[in-house]
């Protein structure tokens, strides 16, 4: 690390290393495909290193990487930088707290991006307190000044942002941060779809609950994030031990077809083979909470989770 004007930057060689191990950390998730995503990190007041344009993040060497001041002029390097650098150039203007950018397309939050529902609900004490909630910047031409001119908005008081038919960008105080939060904000809205879409049950944070953690936010030091919207009443203060006996509505399982428990015809009718009917005799045994419990257990096996 060096300090320049009582600030401390990584140095040159620190920052392509950090650069490139985000870059396959990105990959190895999932977060990008093929030459998608970009990262940068800065290395004084006025200058950055970044992604160039055209390569797989999973597999960059240094040759990939560009030095440029934070007007856009390459200073380092051989390659061009990614046309979407215009967006992490935004953030550092907007906030000078920001020392790294990271742009994904992690698959569920970008689901959420084309699905225009911005990540909101408080579920999660770590994303209230860690990410924040994370806002929809409006839809703009891949590559034109309308990209970084939508996230502008956005850049202090939250820790990221989804892009709307995109994908997602986050900032941090040095480039582990600003990956974590990537990490993060995919890890929220992935439980936002399994609890909202699958399981079709969210018990929010109460707004008192919300404000303890906000409190706790504020003496982490963490200024920015926004505050996640909060039910009225707590509904997570009793043990639940049988969920089926205690709620007679039916849960929703969207887009799962859901098992459904054989008549004793089907039991005896002879028909399949002998493991098949154990199965169903096993599956009419079960209680609709355990049901419910291997539904979710296929679906994330499905998800490859
Ligand atoms: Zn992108």
């Amino acid at each position: 690390m060096v300090t320049i004007k009582g600030k401390q930057y990584m140095t040159d060689f620190e920052a392509k290393k950090a650069i490139l191990d985000i870059g396959r950390r990105m990959y190895q998730k999932g977060f990008v495909a093929a030459n998608d995503g970009n990262i940068s990190c800065k290395v004084g007041p006025d200058t950055i290193w970044t992604t160039c344009t055209g390569v797989s993040k999973g597999f960059m060497t240094q040759d990939m990487l560009v030095k440029m001041n934070v007007n856009g002029k390459v200073i380092v390097g051989s390659r061009k930088p990614s046309s979407e650098v215009k967006m992490h150039l935004r953030v550092y203007e907007e906030n000078p707290d920001v020392m790294a950018v990271t742009h994904a397309h992690p698959p569920v939050a970008t689901s959420f991006a084309i699905a225009g529902i911005s990540l909101d609900k408080a579920v999660l004490p770590e994303a209230v307190v860690q990410l924040g909630t994370v806002p929809i910047a409006r839809y703009a031409k891949p590559g034109s000044q309308e990209v970084p001119d939508s996230i502008a908005p956005f850049c202090k008081e939250y820790n990221g942002v989804l892009l709307a038919n995109h994908g997602a960008l986050t900032w941090g105080g040095d480039i582990m941060e600003a990956f974590y939060r990537l990490e993060s904000l995919e890890y929220y809205a992935t439980i936002l779809m399994y609890t909202g879409n699958i399981l079709g049950k969210q018990n929010e944070l109460s707004c008192k609950q919300v404000d303890d953690l906000l409190d706790i936010r504020q003496k982490l030091g963490i200024t920015s994030g926004g505050a996640p919207s909060c039910a009225l009443n707590a509904t997570n203060q009793q043990d639940v031990v049988n969920y089926a006996a205690s709620n007679s509505a039916d849960i929703t399982l969207n887009g799962v077809t859901p098992l459904v428990r054989p008549s004793k015809d089907d039991i005896s009718c002879g028909c399949g083979s002998i493991s098949e009917k154990k199965l169903d005799v096993e599956a009419a045994n079960k209680s609709k909470a355990e049901i419910v419990d291997e539904v979710v257990r296929r679906v994330v096996a499905q998800l490859n989770v």
